[in-house]
């Protein structure tokens, strides 16, 4: 892919790089490199590496899923590794700053893996759980080689002496930095700034080149390259593939109910809607057929939503509903104003978190602009893994899609960005009927209370309240006897799948006549996986046309 370096101040002449150990990087990030699987670098990394290396200041831009944040940890973790031997005392010499707790988590996990082989000479600590300050006191009196925190975590650090940075640090970075803005840590930047040397070197990541970047850069980048790769913002067709599905509000959870059922969608999955309300909703509503999922409420603390990631990631559930935050904040979705929870602005959604292996995210809503498009969808299709986009699409949706269309041809240089997934509604006439009472029986109460009955167990799993209940053990009482929540009725029929509302076509494509008692048994037991003879006999078939990728094992 072609890379175009925009570079401010001098010129550098960049030499392809192909392999990791042409970097000319320590053996123990070679090995802790293969031990990972990543077999050549990405394209940031080529371009960002040498760069860094050679101690300049960079901006770059690049799209989530890229690999930036090895980009900038590979560099960071050679220069601490090449200045150790002559270092005479331990001192912590790198920042890095990240908008949210969830990103800061997911960061320091790379710099875990990364010097998996290093963990003696390279220690870093992330500050952003929202432990007591002062029990992470004595983890910075060992002055860790890397700090990672949120901007206000590391701040409150800061003021209260707990690191000291003005003669130490080398080596600034701030990831995301578009959000850093918008998630309100203008000031608390600003005022990390002052606690730094006047001399550092500095890289600023971010998926845009906003004003607010520009602004940050002119505070921290001195004389820096800028990394303007011309990737386009998602991964080539080839690599993700898009398609839309027309349905019109009141059958897309019925062709849902009958994708997942009839196993045309596979592998794991991210499925958006607009509202914490839908994603409930959904999640009540594929309950009654046996479907396990799991829902990132932006609304729970950051701990219960890296929970619900981490079950994702190590595949306790294979679907995860998920609504981002732009449309929550969306006015006219929120009807009542005042219900509007002050969100935690350490905590983003969907953004930056790594959501691992997806193979497909599911627009069940379609997203209301074109930016929300491309961060849901590059959820998946990351590194250099394939991925399928599938976006149901109502008439009154059709004008968004239409606009995502426009935005995204020219990228990819193609006249329809999007494949029409044929779905006959009509021949799983089964299916819908079926989903209408189970649509319908996922009342406002039930999702209400789905809700509460969410509040409640993170309640529950408070530590802060620990020490209120046992002062107070009724009220835990109270809590715990509450479990005659409404919840929906589970009909145990429902999970089966009937001979009788399964499409002939389909029938014969997957054999059932032959093998009717094994295809119920697996439907009825799991949402996700499928045999290969289903595998091989889909390609041919317009209905069950959405091609699903590989997983890649770890
Ligand atoms: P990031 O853009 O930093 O969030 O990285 C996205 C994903 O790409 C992460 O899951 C990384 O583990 C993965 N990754 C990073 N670098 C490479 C590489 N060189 N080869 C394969 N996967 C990579």
């Amino acid at each position: 892919m072609d890379s175009d370096i925009e570079i401010e101040g001098e010129n550098i002449e960049q030499d392809k790089i192909k392999h990791f150990h042409e970097f000319g990087l320590d053996d123990r990030i070679l090995k802790a490199i293969a031990k990972l699987g990543w077999i050549e670098p990405t394209v940031i990394q080529e371009s960002t590496i040498p760069l860094l290396i050679e101690g300049k200041d960079v901006l770059i831009r690049a799209r989530t899923g890229s690999g930036k944040t090895a980009a900038f940890a590979i560099p960071l973790i050679q220069k601490i590794l090449s200045t150790k031997s002559q270092q005479s005392h331990q001192e912590t010499k790198a920042l890095i700053l990240a908008p949210s707790k969830e990103l800061c988590k997911q960061i320091y996990q790379v710099f875990i893996d990364l010097t998996i082989k290093c963990s003696r000479e390279v220690r870093s600590v992330d500050v952003s759980p929202q432990a007591d300050l002062n029990t992470q006191k004595p983890l910075l009196a060992e002055k860790p080689d890397i700090v990672i925190g949120t901007p206000s975590r590391v701040l409150q650090h800061l003021k209260a002496g707990n690191i000291k940075l003005k003669k130490s640090l080398e080596t600034l970075i701030i990831d995301e930095a578009d959000l850093m803005f918008s998630f309100g840590y203008e000031e608390d930047v600003k005022a990390v700034l002052g606690y730094l040397p006047t001399v550092y070197q500095a890289a600023l990541a971010s998926a845009t080149l906003s004003e607010d970047v520009l602004s940050l850069k002119k505070l921290v980048l001195h004389n820096p390259a800028v990394l303007k790769l011309e990737e386009p913002p998602l991964a080539p067709p080839s690599q993700l593939a898009h398609y839309s599905l027309a349905a019109e509000e009141n059958n897309k959870a019925a062709i849902l109910y009958a994708l997942l059922k009839l196993h045309l969608i596979r592998g794991k999955s991210i499925i958006f809607v607009n509202t914490v309300d839908r994603c409930y909703k959904l999640k009540l509503f594929l309950e009654q057929f046996g479907i396990p999922t799991c829902v990132l409420n932006s609304e729970l603390p950051a701990s219960s939503r890296c929970r619900a990631v981490t079950q994702f990631n190590v595949g306790t559930y294979d679907i995860i509903i998920a609504s981002d935050e732009k449309a929550l904040e969306e006015p006219h979705l929120i009807k009542d104003k005042k219900t509007k929870r002050k969100k935690d602005k350490e905590s983003g959604v969907a953004r930056g978190i790594d959501f691992q292996y997806v193979s497909n995210v599911i627009n069940f809503d379609f997203p209301l602009d074109v930016n929300s498009y491309i961060h849901r969808v590059g959820r998946t299709a990351r590194g250099k893994n394939q991925g399928t986009a599938l976006s149901f699409v109502s008439v009154r949706e059709r004008p968004l899609l239409d606009e995502v269309e426009n935005q995204l041809k020219d990228s990819y240089g193609r006249e329809h960005l999007f494949k029409t997934y044929q779905f006959k509604l009509e021949e799983v006439e089964g299916f819908r009927y079926r989903a209408r009472d189970a649509w319908k029986a996922v009342t406002r109460i039930a999702v209400r209370e789905a809700r509460l009955k969410e509040i409640k167990q993170e309640v529950l799993n408070c530590n802060k309240l620990k020490s209120y209940f046992e002062d107070n053990p009724r009220d835990l009482q109270s809590l715990r006897q509450d479990k005659a929540l409404h919840t929906v009725k589970i009909q145990p029929h429902l999970r089966d799948v009937p001979d009788y509302i399964v499409p002939p076509s389909l029938k014969r494509l997957i054999g059932l006549g032959k093998r009717k008692r094994k295809f119920n048994r697996e439907i009825s037991t799991s949402g996700a996986t499928a045999t290969k003879s289903k595998h091989d006999a889909r390609a041919s078939n317009p209905l069950i046309s959405l091609s699903i990728p590989n997983k890649k094992k770890k």
